[in-house]
Parts: structure tokens; sequence; C-alpha cells
């Protein structure tokens, strides 16, 4: 009996230390902390434990693979440097004040952490625990809503400054001749477009943002939508001497997507097609069935050998999944193979980096990657100064199976 309890307690015993022994790779020196190990290893952020005299006393793999460390016993400033987290860890252990350090790493300005410093009382062990958060996707996407609105405003502030010039200008030194009159009411109207046109796509932008994250169930004829779109515009860009030329299968060419905005990924591209042609040129617009991602890419975006080409978006390949595509071509300038990259960046106009302010809005290629990606499509441009550009975007062929992988666009 007495043995049977002394095997039973023996084997409790067992259990409980198994329970609190560290896992083999966390490693924590004060042996009152040691039942805190499975805790620091739980945590998903590195983490350090360290004592009074700021030596590293304990640390999880997360923090030794991150900071490249091995050895126990190191001092915290081995590792860190950063004065407010050295104080702030020194604060912790001395006078249990608990404090949130943010830095940039010296060596990298996109990295953002924010270090959680808090003192750990355990039994007579005084000890702090320092763990790291990684903000720099926070980060990283508050200074691109900073910088959106910068330009945002920016861009709506040139037209309107042009319009109180303008409206000083009538009112004052032109208003008593008519003819300059009705010239600078001309000019006022060009920029009061401009900024409707603005405005209006950055609403846009900002719809398709609020649902990038939901891709759409519908079916649509991407051929028929195309057939729409080209007659729709046919007769402005035939005003600028385009011809825009359409070839299609004449069954539907049914995708997984939302007919609106397909129409708008169409109307974009053929409208930046038209607007760097020249009088007499054709755009050549094509739809067609392809197979699957890398037929897709191959078929709709490489058929220049010497041209510059990248994709904008591209999404994960997946056995099964196929594709169809729009392919807009123009025989314009063509783009040089260093702005390539940039396409599709709100606000980015190729004139502009050459210095000249005119132009469009620079969200109209924003504008279709944001829907291509919420279609999880393709988007893939290939270019050639002198020959042209050809811009074409696909999107999932409407199969029974609809597929719903995302992609987070920059
Ligand atoms: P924009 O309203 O200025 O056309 P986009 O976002 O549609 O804005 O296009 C961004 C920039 O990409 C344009 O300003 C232009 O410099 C370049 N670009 C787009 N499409 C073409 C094209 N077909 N040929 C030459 N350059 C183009």
């Amino acid at each position: 009996m007495a043995i049977a309890a002394a095997g039973c307690l023996w084997a409790a015993l067992e259990i409980r230390r198994r329970e609190i022994s560290p896992p083999a790779d966390t490693q924590i020196e004060l042996v009152g902390l040691r039942e805190l190990a499975p805790l620091l290893e739980a945590l998903p952020d590195p983490a350090l434990l360290i004592d009074s005299a700021s030596r590293i006393v304990g640390s999880n793999t997360a923090a030794r693979t991150q900071m490249r460390f091995e050895a126990r016993g190191q001092f915290l400033t081995s590792i860190l440097r950063h004065p407010d987290l050295l104080e702030a860890a020194q604060s912790a252990v001395n006078e249990g004040a608990t404090r949130a350090v943010e830095y940039e790493t010296p060596s990298d300005a996109n990295r953002h952490t924010r270090c959680y410093v808090a003192p750990v009382n355990w039994g007579a062990e005084r000890a702090a625990m320092l763990v790291f958060h990684d903000e720099s996707a926070r980060v990283s996407t508050e200074r691109m809503r900073a910088d959106f609105l910068a330009n945002a405003s920016h861009e709506l502030r040139t037209p309107l400054a042009s319009l109180t010039l303008l409206i000083e200008t009538i009112a004052g030194p032109a208003r008593d001749d008519v003819k300059e009159r009705d010239r600078f009411l001309g000019m006022m109207q060009v920029q009061a477009e401009r900024m409707r046109r603005l405005i209006d796509d950055l609403l846009s932008l900002s719809r398709i943002e609020l649902d990038e994250h939901v891709p759409p169930s519908d079916r649509a004829d991407l051929a028929g939508v195309a057939r729409e779109v080209v007659d729709s515009m046919s007769a402005v860009a035939g005003e600028r001497g385009v011809s825009l030329k359409l070839t299609a299968p004449a069954t539907p060419a049914l995708v997984v997507g939302e007919r609106f905005q397909l129409a708008q990924i169409v109307q974009n591209l053929i409208d930046n097609a038209v607007k760097y042609s020249k009088s007499g040129d054709a755009v050549m617009v094509e739809i067609a069935v392809a197979g699957e991602r890398d037929d897709a890419v191959a078929l709709a975006g490489r058929r220049w050998e010497e041209a510059g080409r990248i994709a904008l978006l591209s999404p994960a390949a997946v056995a099964g999944r196929t594709y169809t595509y729009v392919r807009v071509e123009d025989r314009g300038p063509g783009i040089a193979r260093r702005f390539l990259p940039r396409l599709g960046e709100r606000f980015f106009r190729v004139e502009r980096e050459l210095g000249d302010e005119r132009g469009g809005t620079g969200l109209g290629l924003a504008i279709v990657k944001h829907i291509v990606n919420r279609h999880r499509g393709g988007l893939a441009v290939e270019s050639q100064p002198g020959l042209g550009s050809a811009f074409a975007a696909y999107i999932e062929s409407a199969t029974d199976e609809v597929h719903t992988s995302v992609t987070k666009v920059p």
C-alpha cells in the first residue's frame, strides 16, 4: 500500500516535472523563473527575460532566431543599443515600471518594432520581460495613408489654384474683354473637368478597396463587356483619329467577375491606349480564353521579343484554374523599362517623372490593379519605346468551382 502510494506520488511529480520543464530550446537561467519557460516559448513574438544587471537570463526561440544570439548570460546591450529601450528595461527591474518603446531598426528604416517592457516578480526573483512586436505593416499602412492624402490634396490643389487665378483675371483685367473672357472660361472648364475626373477616380478607388477582400461570385461575359465598351468609346477615339479593333470569341467568354468592374478594367486600358496613340493609329482589343495561369501570361503578355515586361499582379498558380484575358495594345510611344514597375502606383505618371505636369490623374491603372486583385486575377504589361504598349488583365474563367485565395496589393 505504502509502495503503491509512493509510486503514485512519484508518477504525479514526474508528470508535473514534465509539464513545467521548459522545452529543450527555451533558455531560462534564473531557477525560480524556469516555470515561466513554456509561457515564454508559447509567445509568437520574440521575448527576453533580463535580470537586474541587464543580463539576458531567458529567451524564446523566436528571439534567438530574430536577434541572432546563442550564448546565455549575454548583456542586453550586446544585442540592443536603443537608449530608451535599455532605460525602460532597467526601470522595469529596479522600479517595477511598465513601458512600451517604439523604435526603427537602424539598418532598416522600414522595420518598426514596439517593445513592451514589464517587471516580472516571481517569488524571490526580480526580472523584466521584453516582448518585441513587429509593427512594420501598421506603420507602413499609416505612411501610405498619409502619402495618399498628401498626394490627393496636391493633385486637387493644382487645378484649384488655376481656377482661382482665372477667376481673378476674369473679375479684374479681363472684365471688359469679351474675347479674353471666353478664352479664360474655356480654360476654367478644362480645370473643373480635371477636378471632376480626379474626384471620380478617387471615389472609384476607395469603393473598390472597400470590398477588395470579398472576391466576386457573379458570372459575366468578358467578350460582351468588351464589345459594349468598345462601342461606347469608338466615337471619342474616332475624334482623335484612333480606331478601335476588337477580336473576341463569338460565344460568351464567361469569367468569375462583376460586370461593372470588368467594364472599368477594359475602359481604363482603352482610355490610356487611345490617349497615347497618334492620329491614324489603331488600338487592338483582344479577348481570348487561355489555359492555366502560365498559359494566360504567355498568350496575353509575351508577344514582343525586345519589349520590357513586368507582371503588376500575379495570382498563385493553381492546377485546374483557367483564365480568360483582355489585351489592349497600342502603337503609342511605349514606356521605358525603368518605369514599368511603378505602373499602377497611385498618382504615378511617366510624364511627371519627365518633368511634364500635364496629363491624366495617374489613378486609372491603380483602379485596374485593385479590381484585378479583387478578382484574384493577373495584370501584365509589355512595352517597347518606339513600338507601343500592351496591357493584359486575366480573370478566372467561370467553371462550376469558384476559387477564393486572397493576396494583398501594395
Ligand atoms: P493616367 O490617368 O495618367 O493615364 P494611369 O494610372 O492610367 O493614369 O497611367 C499611369 C501612367 O502610365 C500614365 O500617366 C502614363 O505615363 C503611363 N501609361 C499608361 N498607359 C500607357 C500607354 N498605353 N502608353 C504609354 N504610357 C502609358
